[in-house]
């Protein structure tokens, strides 16, 4: 039985949810806690991106020089990567995406693509955290692309690329807001506890399948 305290989530076994924020916010460790715990596949485009590189594929010898500067790899790209992915069986039990979309193009891409399978987007959360905060944090991570100008550029990518998600979203109805600062546990509390609004804010889709 349902513990009265415990999070609507667990009631939608096929939550399509993607992770929002800058890079620092603390995606990653969020996603992994929250995918595990409700069984979603995770799919963080860094890491597919990162994995490509190292195994020298050729979407890897494109996106080498993107991840080293902190840039954007190309929409077209990263869409095609990432749609076909979601198409594989697994993501039908339900995904969080981490890292992805970061551009309006993209999210376009995304929505088009879930329209047409009749499952659209349950929420996008996005982790808010101060800039000086994130510029702490990412000094302190060490990561090959966490270097003083990459991490600059990656800021600034944000601001300009990714930041307008947030509109985007809020326009849909699925956008849902976290202060990602205090404890790792902390912060996920906030995230289980932001979907329990969208069954009453997002109107169930007409002609989307009921289990
Ligand atoms: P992350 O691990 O999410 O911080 O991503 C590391 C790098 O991968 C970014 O700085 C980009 O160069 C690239 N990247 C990750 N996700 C995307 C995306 N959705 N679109 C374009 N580039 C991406």
């Amino acid at each position: 039985m349902r513990h009265p305290s415990e999070p609507s989530w667990g009631c939608n076994s096929r939550m399509r949810v993607l992770l929002l924020g800058p890079p620092g916010a603390g995606k990653g460790t969020q996603a992994d806690r929250i995918a595990a715990r409700f069984q979603l596949v995770h799919l963080a485009t860094g890491d597919l991106l990162r994995a490509n590189v190292a195994d020298g594929t050729p979407l890897g010898e494109v996106a080498q020089a993107y991840l080293d500067s902190g840039e954007l790899v190309p929409d077209e790209v990263v869409v095609a990567m990432m749609l076909e992915r979601l198409t594989q069986p697994d993501c039908k039990r339900g995904f969080l995406l981490d890292g992805f979309p970061r551009s309006v193009a993209q999210a376009r891409a995304l929505d088009e693509h879930l329209a047409g399978l009749g499952a659209p987007l349950d929420a996008a959360i996005n982790l808010e955290v101060a800039e000086e905060e994130l510029l702490h944090r990412l000094a302190r991570r060490g990561r090959a692309d966490d270097n003083a100008q990459t991490i600059r550029n990656r800021l600034q990518v944000f601001a300009a690329s990714t930041r307008p998600l947030l509109d985007y979203y809020d326009g849909r109805g699925v956008l849902f807001s976290v202060a990602a600062v205090g404890t790792v546990d902390e912060v996920s509390e906030r995230i289980l506890h932001a979907p329990r609004d969208i069954t009453r804010q997002v109107p169930p889709a007409s002609g989307q399948p009921a289990t």
